[in-house]
């Protein structure tokens, strides 16, 4: 069984044809509600993979909270670890331009009242879990405890995303840690001056930082797998039509750990998460972008 320990946050979206200036006002679109958030995402892909998922998250007790519910729930998500208060729920305040950029504002709400001690509550779904992922939008000392409190036999996946500077205990844990080239620079760049300018350097520099595995996601060029015991390996992209990147990465991540607990061995598990990624590229949105494994042909 997998379980997701991260963020839920309502999308909130309005197309601009710019975006204002300081005191200006411009108008928008009409306004699109998505459910999203990576911990979120990152659930509802495993599931419709067909992954026993389950997802300890943090909302509000409010409409955006019941829509990131709901969304779970239909994807057929176990949301008995999804706790409710502390705030609003999480929302990402996204205007669009007309040249297709997205301008963002986080507001994490709910999520960055998800606690150690919720974590501690939720023993019963992390001791049934052959695999826990988790990312980076819920507080650190959160993940530090779900770290502290894996099964025997859990292997523990992180999406180090948004990257932070992560304690030496987090990373041990990590079988693997993935990131996108972006937030491989940005974790070295902490520990690690000057950051190598190769992919390859940059994964065996991670690796060197404590993690069991990593694996960089190179967007059209597939991902970089290393493991601390062995080469290192490029898994090829599935060469697809992008229409809307929105949620790769989630994909990607979910599709990972589905096939670690599966059995599959680190590079069969990144190559079909390619499959998994490139098929999210190909359907706008995040969670209405993930395919089912008859779809990834998986
Ligand atoms: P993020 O969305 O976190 O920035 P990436 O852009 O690296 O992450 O994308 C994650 C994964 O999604 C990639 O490793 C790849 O498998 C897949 N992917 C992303 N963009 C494309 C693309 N244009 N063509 C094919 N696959 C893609």
């Amino acid at each position: 069984d997998l379980l997701v320990v991260g963020s839920a946050n309502a999308d909130l979206v309005v197309g601009v044809e710019r975006r204002p200036a300081a005191g200006e006002t411009v108008l928008g679109s009409d306004l699109a509600v998505h459910p999203g958030g990576k911990g979120a995402n990152q659930a509802v892909a495993a599931a419709r993979l067909g992954a026993r998922t389950a997802l300890l998250a943090r909302v509000g007790d409010d409409a955006h909270g019941r829509l990131l519910l709901d969304a779970q729930r239909a994807a057929g998500v176990d949301v008995s670890g999804v706790l409710t208060g502390g705030g609003p729920t999480g929302v990402a305040m996204i205007t669009v331009d007309a040249s297709g950029d997205n301008g963002i504002v986080v507001s994490p709400g709910a999520n960055a009242r998800l606690s150690p001690s919720d974590i501690n509550a939720a023993e019963p779904l992390l001791a049934t879990a052959r695999v826990v992922s988790a990312q980076l939008e819920i507080p650190l000392e959160t993940v530090a405890e779900v770290v502290r409190r894996l099964p025997p036999a859990g292997r523990f996946v992180l999406n180090a995303s948004p990257p932070a500077p992560l304690p030496p205990e987090v990373l041990a844990a990590c079988d693997p840690l993935v990131v996108n080239e972006h937030e491989a620079r940005a974790v070295l760049s902490g520990a690690r001056d000057p950051v190598p300018a190769s992919v390859e350097h940059q994964a065996r520099a991670l690796l060197a930082l404590g993690p069991r595995s990593v694996v960089i996601t190179l967007g059209g060029r597939g991902a970089l797998v290393a493991e601390a015991d062995g080469e290192s390996a490029h898994v090829p992209a599935v060469p697809v039509r992008a229409v809307d990147t929105t949620g790769a990465g989630d994909a990607f991540a979910a599709a990972l750990a589905w096939r670690l607990g599966a059995g599959d061995p680190l590079p069969a598990a990144a190559a079909a998460a390619c499959r998994v990624g490139a098929l999210a590229v190909t359907r706008e949105g995040a969670q209405p972008s993930f395919p089912t494994a008859t779809e990834a042909g998986l």
